[in-house]
């Protein structure tokens, strides 16, 4: 499978050479050399946009990368199972993350590019298992009564509905994505959780095990649009990296940023703790792409680069 920063570098490099055999295949004709032969005349009319994706198949809770090359002149979209994604210019060409939700059913689906609304290409996607297995989580009564709180937890998710839901019309970050901490995960993302014997939902991050006040790093650059106490998440930031990718750091027990603030790769966004709805001191770390919640280990794999 071809990752999403490469295959978005070889549309990109594909692009750039067609635009150079066409400016060389211009030069002889100025020139008095032989007229070339009327295979090498350049086109009167620019190629169609042309649909590619980062891979034809992906798993529920994972992201595929979706570039036109050449950006359409219109106002342009891509479809996914019924739902529409916002894209961003970059050169000669458009890109969008598709996000493929945990509950997307399974299936082969067209993926769409629409230029004022009207179709010009198109590419199946199939959507496959994401293999999220059940587990049973025991938490002391006190930290579990938190989630009895419907008031608290509703406005925590109106919080959160504004940070993750804002989309940026251009990357804010450059190059491979990297860890925020350094350590081994002990709950992965998508996991369906009962705590305490209650509904099964599912795991919206990963957990990572390190200890209280490792320094948590931003892992690409971006904007702070949250830094602040969360009723569940206990101290969190949030950060918008444009694209509609939004990154949150949770169960802090420091926050270093401000919201507004720009921060670079690599820089301290807080501190490891266990506030909230926590058993102990980790990192939860969540990712969300176009208002969706997807795997961060599958995307920080996805984005990394060759
Ligand atoms: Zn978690």
């Amino acid at each position: 499978m071809l990752r999403l920063t490469l295959a978005f570098a070889l549309l990109l490099a594909a692009c750039g050479c067609a635009a150079g055999e066409q400016a060389s295949s211009l030069g002889p004709a100025s020139t008095s050399s032989p007229a070339p032969a009327a295979s090498l005349l350049p086109t009167p009319t620019p190629p169609p946009p042309r649909l590619e994706l980062s891979a034809s198949q992906a798993r529920q809770g994972t992201v595929v990368l979706a570039v036109a090359v050449p950006a359409p002149e219109g106002l342009v979209a891509v479809e996914l199972g019924g739902r529409r994604y916002l894209t961003v210019r970059e050169g000669n060409a458009v890109l969008a993350y598709l996000p493929v939700p945990l509950d997307q059913h399974l299936g082969t689906y067209q993926v769409t590019l629409l230029e004022n609304g009207r179709a010009v290409d198109q590419r199946p996607l199939e959507v496959v298992d994401g293999g999220y297995p059940r587990e049973q989580l025991f938490l002391p009564p006190a930290t579990a009564s938190l989630l009895a709180d419907v008031a608290a937890v509703q406005e925590e998710q109106r919080l959160l509905a504004v940070a993750y839901g804002s989309f940026t019309a251009q990357r804010l970050w450059q190059g491979a994505w990297h860890m925020p901490v350094d350590g081994p995960i002990s709950d992965p993302f998508g996991v369906r959780r009962s705590i305490n014997g209650g509904p099964y939902t599912p795991h919206t991050g990963t957990d990572l095990a390190v200890a209280e006040g490792t320094p948590v790093l931003a892992p690409a650059g971006g904007r702070v649009v949250l830094a602040r106490e969360l009723h569940l998440r206990g101290l969190s930031v949030v950060v918008d990296h444009g694209a509609g990718v939004i990154s949150g750091y949770h169960h802090l027990s420091e926050v270093s940023v401000q919201e507004g603030q720009t921060v670079q790769a690599g820089q301290e966004l807080g501190k490891v703790g266990s506030t909230g709805l926590a058993g102990g001191p980790h990192l939860h770390w969540e990712v969300v792409v176009s208002g969706v919640r997807v795997d961060p280990m599958a995307w920080l794999q996805s984005i990394s680069g060759p």
